[in-house]
């Protein structure tokens, strides 16, 4: 590295500097015709209640098929997208797109199902955010309650003025809210309190050192007993060990997603396990 050689030091600097602004001026073109042009595509994640084995709903997790890359994973373009603004119609691209293929998987029979998508905080903020939820649920004529936005922490707390009056208006409009991630955040107790929400996610972190993890353990039960007081549900995110759906299912965490259970699979491959388990269920 030219750092080391003792030389251009200053220059060295500004040429990576100027590169990796490159790299992301160009992300964000090829994002943004990226969202023009149709390569965004939702994967659903099963959420699965153990005590059944069955399929009961299903996070929508977006990925961008790349014409060159091949299939882009969240972390690859999330970033930018926040940064820039893109999350705005990436985000809205996903509610509707979620909400034409709930429509779609009721009207094949799938009753029950609901679908969760993940919104980020400027789209809360966004003063039209509150009336395109509610166009999509009556464009596709869902009952709202199928529908679940998950929230993080922070999307909740962070100017809390509009996103509490954009919670507000969801709660009256009839959608499900989720706090995402619970407990990674600063303030997981205050988001509690000041939203009520249907649902909590509990962060895969929290799941990943179970059994063992005695801390872990002792925080995910006092999880499960304020969810439990406050009557909220609980889903435990990151289930990838018989032992981790075990020790969680015996302590009421029944209500699980994870690898032990399904990825993120295409529409088709979604419904392939929705059908699976129902069938299994019955016999
Ligand atoms: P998230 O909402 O917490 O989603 C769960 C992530 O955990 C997903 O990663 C999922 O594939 C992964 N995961 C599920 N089960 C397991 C497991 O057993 N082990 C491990 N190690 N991981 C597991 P993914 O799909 O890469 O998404 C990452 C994040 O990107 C999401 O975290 C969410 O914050 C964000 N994201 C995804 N789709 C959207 C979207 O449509 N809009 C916005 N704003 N953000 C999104
Ligand atoms: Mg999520
Ligand atoms: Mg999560
Ligand atoms: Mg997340």
């Amino acid at each position: 590295r030219s750092k080391e050689q003792g030389r251009g030091r200053g220059t060295a600097y500004h040429a990576d500097m100027d590169a990796l602004l490159r790299q992301r001026m160009n992300l964000e073109r090829a994002l943004r015709s990226a969202i023009e042009e149709q390569q965004l595509r939702l994967h659903y994640q099963p959420v699965v209640d153990a005590r059944t084995a069955q399929v009961v709903g299903g996070e929508a997790l977006v990925r961008w098929q790349h014409p060159e890359r091949g299939l882009l994973m969240p972390d690859a373009f999330i970033g930018v997208a926040e940064s820039s603004g893109l999350v705005r119609p990436l985000g809205a691209w996903v509610l509707r797109a979620a909400a034409a293929q709930l429509a779609r998987w009721h009207a094949m029979g799938l009753g029950g199902l609901q679908i969760s998508i993940n919104v980020s905080a400027l789209q809360l903020r966004e003063p039209e955010f509150v009336e395109s939820v509610r166009a999509e649920i009556d464009r596709y004529g869902l009952r709202p309650g199928s529908l679940t936005l998950e929230l993080t922490e922070s999307t909740l707390l962070d100017d809390s003025e509009g996103a509490l009056r954009a919670v507000a208006a969801l709660r009256q409009s009839g959608v499900m809210l989720a706090v995402d991630d619970f407990g990674t955040g600063y303030s997981s107790l205050a988001a509690l309190k000041l939203v009520r929400p249907d649902r909590l996610k509990i962060d895969r972190g929290f799941v990943h050192d179970l059994p063992a993890a005695a801390d872990d353990a002792a925080l995910i039960e006092a999880m499960f007993g304020m969810a439990r007081a406050l009557d909220i549900e609980v889903i435990a995110e990151g289930v990838e060990t018989p032992a981790q759906r075990d020790w969680l299912a015996m302590r009421g965490g029944h209500l699980q997603q994870g690898w032990l259970w399904s990825k993120a699979v295409p529409p088709d491959d979604f419904v392939a396990a929705v059908e699976q388990h129902r069938r299994a269920a019955k016999r």
